[in-house]
């Protein structure tokens, strides 16, 4: 809100002559902007390129040191800044100056001497596309969000989470080191679904989501890798680690039933692990394959338990053998 309110109100006038930009100055605070003014190109760039800069500028041409199509210039350089709306201000007249300050980067042009009531009426404009460009950057991030996010749980969709896990791989081929993967999957799901409805399922997924997230480090990544089941990369763990983390993550959903608008459902997760470890690093595939025969075995040995895949000849691009580490609490 308030910045809207800032857009609207600051403005940064530069003009080297010191009757025009009083004048200026005086027409821009009656129409009840707030004023920053410049005496040179120079000032003026540095002033917008501030971080709370005006997003609102009025350029004169002619200036000593910068002039105003140069400051355009370099506005227009920078991509990662919120977008200046410049006007330039020149007694210039010939039609070729016009598409030369266009071409500089500016959004309009007026010249000398200008009329007050058009000036103003530009200006106007000038906001309008100001709020439109900023309704696009927020339609954008809210289109980028809803690209890589889950819609239930908010965490990451299987896309990003299976990027996290190619970066952390790459990371292992660079740097080496270790690390892990766990995934995990929701018990008996389907009869949590068949007896209190798809909305309690939902909210379960959702609680379930809420603690694995709380209970990871604040460098693990958290993905939903498909229905109810969610994959978390964990950099910098061995099959300890990996181990110690599976089993908080699996005690947070076990030790208290989750609170839905259909009472207390008490669900468990059964948790597949795999680490990519210095002396034996694994690519992606072979880890998510790994993770997923020992969620299997999990589930085959009762569920609601951890089991980790140990890859005994790392030679091969196939799995020779998996030995199994049972944890659990049957
Ligand atoms: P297991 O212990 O072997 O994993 O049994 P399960 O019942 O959990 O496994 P199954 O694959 O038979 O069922 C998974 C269920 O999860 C079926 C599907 O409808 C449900 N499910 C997947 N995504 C969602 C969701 O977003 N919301 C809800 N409410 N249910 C979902
Ligand atoms: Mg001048
Ligand atoms: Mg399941
Ligand atoms: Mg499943």
């Amino acid at each position: 809100m308030n910045e809207e309110k800032d857009l609207k109100k600051k403005i940064l006038i530069a003009e080297d002559d010191p009757i025009s930009r009083r004048l200026l100055e005086v027409f821009l605070t009656r129409w009840g902007y707030q004023v920053s003014v410049a005496a040179s190109g120079i000032e003026a760039l540095e002033l917008l390129e501030k971080a709370d800069a005006p997003r609102l500028a009025v350029l004169d041409w002619m200036m000593p040191g910068l002039e105003g199509v140069q400051v355009c210039r370099k506005i227009r350089e920078r991509k990662d800044r919120p977008y200046i709306y410049i006007l330039l201000l020149s007694a210039r007249t010939q039609k070729e100056d016009l598409l030369l300050g266009l071409e500089s980067g500016a959004d309009d042009y007026l010249t000398k001497p200008f009329d007050a009531q058009e000036l103003r009426a530009r200006l106007h404009v000038g906001q309008r596309i100001l709020q439109l460009q900023d309704g696009l950057m927020v339609a954008g991030a809210e289109l980028l969000f809803r690209a890589t996010h889950d819609s239930l749980t908010g965490i990451a969709n299987r896309d990003v989470i299976l990027d996290s896990l190619r970066r952390e791989h790459s990371r292992q081929v660079r740097e080496g080191g270790s690390f892990g993967i766990v995934l995990l999957d929701v018990d008996h799901f389907k009869s949590v679904n068949d007896t209190f409805g798809h909305l309690c399922g939902d909210a379960v997924l959702q609680e379930v989501v809420r603690r694995v997230t709380s209970t990871v480090r604040a460098y693990d990544t958290v993905g939903r890798y498909g229905g109810e089941e969610f994959l978390i990369v964990a950099p910098s763990s061995g099959a300890e680690g990996i181990l110690r983390l599976s089993e908080r993550v699996r005690l947070a959903i076990e030790t208290e039933p989750i609170k839905t608008d259909g009472g207390e459902i008490s669900v468990t997760l059964s948790l597949g692990l795999a680490v990519s470890s210095e002396a034996t690093p694994l690519d992606p595939k072979i880890m998510l394959s790994t993770a997923d025969e020992a969620l299997y075995r999990a589930k085959a040995e009762g569920r609601n338990r951890s089991e980790m895949g140990i890859l005994e000849d790392s030679g091969s691009a196939t799995i020779v053998e998996i030995a199994p580490v049972k944890i659990g609490s049957q």
